[in-house]
């Protein structure tokens, strides 16, 4: 089989993408000491769509219970819709929209920030944009990064995007209840996990049912 792969060189841009890059590190930097000197907790939930962060957000909402103390940033290309699920459960949110923007940024969760209430804000939780591949690249400055994915995106979601989940602190494999349906092997899953990043706990969810909602948030120490 023929494969073409890409040569250092020969990528275009790769000189802007570094500059980019590192802007969006600094800008990172000034997020995280806005946050420390809030002393608010802001976590990074990536993941692809469908995967199932909104639920994830909502049962981390209803199983820690501190009403407005939880902000919530919702990324999305153009709607609203995540924002809204997530007001009904007592959050304070705001909407992001990057209209074509695959990912969210330093920059735009600097804005969210500086356009937020954040008195009385303890934790705050970002929903990146619906994407496995670019929201790695672009730390946003908060504490600990989440990857959601779920078991009903086959056998080879970890495998195949290894980068992100190098970049997770904690790895949720979301739908577990589905996972004889659609004849994926959990165990399998997580050894592909624990091969690619062996200090990310990895935590099997049922996020509608609130099942190792518990787990999730002692790995990310929000008790
Ligand atoms: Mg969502
Ligand atoms: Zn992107």
């Amino acid at each position: 089989m023929k494969i073409i792969k890409p040569k250092g060189p020969e990528i275009f841009d790769i000189e802007l993408e570094k500059d980019l890059l590192a802007k969006n590190r600094v800008l990172a930097k000034g997020n995280r000491r806005k946050l420390d000197q809030s002393k608010i907790i802001a976590i990074d939930i990536m993941g692809s769509i469908g995967s199932g962060k909104t639920s994830l957000i909502k049962a981390l909402l209803r199983k820690l219970n501190m009403g407005e103390a939880i902000g919530v940033i919702a990324g999305d290309l153009t709607t609203t819709i995540d924002a809204e699920r997530i007001e009904e459960e007592g959050a304070r949110v705001i909407q992001v929209n990057t209209g074509k923007e695959c990912h969210l940024d330093a920059n735009l969760i600097h804005r969210a920030i500086n356009g937020m209430k954040l008195d009385g804000v303890k934790i705050l939780l970002i929903e990146n944009v619906g994407n496995l591949i670019c929201p790695g690249e672009f730390p946003l400055g908060a504490h600990k990064r989440v990857v959601v994915t779920s078991v009903t995106e086959g056998p080879y979601m970890i495998v195949k995007h290894p980068y992100i989940f190098r970049e997770a602190d904690v790895i949720v494999l979301n739908k577990i209840d589905l996972a004889k349906a659609m004849k994926v092997n959990p165990s399998q899953l997580e050894k592909d996990a624990r091969k690619i990043n062996p200090r990310a706990p990895f935590i099997k969810a049922n996020a509608l049912k609130g099942t190792g909602i518990s787990k999730v948030i002692e790995a990310l120490g929000l008790e």
